[in-house]
């Protein structure tokens, strides 16, 4: 057997370490840290209460009392779509982008230029392409980066989705979506969970 697994199993456990030492130093538990998160790279189909739920696996009371937490605390606020009836996107205050900060994922990115050799694109690709296979045997559902998505569309007006059809922002194309799908037969999308 290859040291992958090892080598996975000891980053998972240092990116938990990391993640309870910032949610403590707040004053918060884990998982509002990874919703603040998760907010912050969501694209506009993604940014609702059932979304969050979908990507962490987690119950939608959960999600309820996620949020109303995070919403008590001044670190996001709901805002209704303007729309789509009762539907709420969530968006991070300034309070709550603030402790993203110094968050381990950027602690993470501040370490790679110390690896100038290590092509990053391969190594989302080949994270992806692992990630992808394991979420499948898991039957769970794949969240990716909307402009490596198959309805990703670049016309000459702009970015558009070819599922829902709407015009896409610049900075939508490069956030994350509850309705990603993998382009056939080798997507190499960056998903994160
Ligand atoms: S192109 Fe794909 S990822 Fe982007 S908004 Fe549409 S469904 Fe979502």
């Amino acid at each position: 057997m290859s040291s992958t697994p090892f080598l996975l199993e000891r980053l998972g456990a240092l990116v938990h370490q990391s993640l309870r030492e910032d949610a403590a130093r707040h004053g918060l538990l884990p998982i509002h840290i990874q919703v603040l998160e998760y907010l912050s790279q969501a694209n506009r189909y993604s940014d609702i209460p059932i979304a969050v739920s979908e990507y962490f696996g987690i119950t939608r009371g959960t999600v309820s009392q996620t949020l109303a937490l995070l919403e008590r605390n001044g670190l996001l606020i709901k805002e209704p779509d303007a729309r789509h009836g009762k539907r709420v996107h969530l968006r991070l205050t300034a309070a709550g982008r603030a402790i993203l900060r110094d968050s381990w994922t950027r602690r993470l990115e501040a370490a790679f230029p110390s690896f100038e050799s290590v092509d990053r694109n391969a190594l989302d690709a080949a994270l992806c392409k692992l990630l992808t296979t394991l979420q499948r045997q898991n039957n769970q559902r794949a969240f990716g980066i909307c402009r490596q998505c198959t309805h990703f569309l670049s016309e000459a007006r702009g970015s558009r989705c070819g599922l829902t059809g709407e015009p896409l922002a610049k900075d939508q194309t490069v956030r994350i979506c509850r309705e990603w799908t993998a382009p056939a037969p080798t997507g190499s999308a960056l998903q994160v969970t």
